[in-house]
């Protein structure tokens, strides 16, 4: 099968697919590696009436065309527009804003924010997520503006983000209630593997006792103004934090709270894919396996 070319561009994406067939015919070659099947009675003796861009099965003659029982059933806008808006989203390091996408491609503001949402969730890898393992940096940070009047200090309205990293590896995050010790050791649990070697957090004292005869635990005293001691430091998840906090300042002017752990999920499905040649190619998979989500459920 003919996957587009690792590392792909904008003039290799508008040469693949520039024109609905193109983007019909990649799309019913990701859905049905083996040759098309009919969604409804399985059959694989089918014809293609090409005009029309659809498929008849020839043993319950039900007419489909490659967007039948995928995200794309119910959306009326071409798979060009889906495509370049994936590729925008997976290309751009920080995210893309609905407004930005809006004026990329030329759509309506509500259709560009029902993109953003729809590949959002597509990225979402809840429920099949690897325990991290070997060395795992843990660090939380506050995410949400100022308010007028009150000082830097302030964090009435801001939302906590926990994350835990293993080195060289995948990230993971979530929103938490309050830096307490059982948030943070629940997070852990879910998320790092009992055996792992080492887990690096700052002296924050709820993170205490998360240490066991298999697990060694190293802090270094950020209030002591120690950043690094050996390999022990936390820059890595730092390091997402300045990230995610470009990108919110960035392009996310008004990331609501609601929103932010489907956009805590997109970040890390592109940062977890980083040196992924095929991102695009997964994501468009994932597209063609998610759910549809209807809008109104959306702006719920
Ligand atoms: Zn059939």
């Amino acid at each position: 099968m003919s996957n587009p070319k690792p590392n792909m561009n904008l003039p290799k994406l508008i040469e693949r697919f520039g024109n609905e067939d193109k983007c019909h015919a990649y799309l019913a070659e990701l859905r049905w590696p083996d040759g098309v099947a009919c969604p409804r009675c399985k059959s694989e003796k089918i014809s293609t009436l090409k005009k029309y861009r659809k498929y008849e099965c020839s043993k319950c003659e039900y007419q489909f065309s490659v967007r039948v029982g995928t995200i794309f059933h119910d959306s009326k806008l071409p798979l060009w527009k889906w495509f370049l808006a994936t590729y925008l989203i997976c290309q751009s390091k920080k995210g893309i804003s609905s407004n930005q996408l809006k004026r990329m491609l030329g759509v309506s503001y509500k259709t560009a924010w029902y993109l953003t949402h729809r590949i959002r969730a597509a990225m979402n890898t809840e429920g099949e997520k690897a325990l991290l393992r070997e060395i795992v940096e843990v660090d939380e940070t506050y995410i949400g503006g100022k308010v007028r009047g009150k000082g830097h200090g302030y964090r009435g309205n801001k939302t906590i983000v926990v994350g835990a990293i293993q080195r060289g590896g995948d990230v993971r995050l979530a929103v938490i209630k309050e830096r307490s010790r059982r948030e943070l050791h629940d997070f852990i649990e879910e998320h790092v593997d009992d055996r792992t070697e080492a887990i690096f957090t700052d002296d924050w004292e709820a993170y205490e006792g998360i240490a066991d005869e298999n697990t060694l635990h190293k802090t270094v005293n950020h209030r002591r103004k120690e950043w690094v001691r050996g390999n022990v430091h936390t820059n890595t998840v730092e390091g997402v934090w300045s990230l995610l906090k470009r990108s919110i300042v960035g392009s996310y002017h008004k990331l609501s709270a609601k929103h932010l752990p489907a956009y805590l999920g997109e970040m890390e499905w592109r940062f977890n894919n980083r040196e992924n040649p095929f991102l695009f190619r997964d994501t468009v998979l994932r597209l063609i396996g998610s759910e549809n989500l209807p809008y109104r459920e959306l702006v719920a």
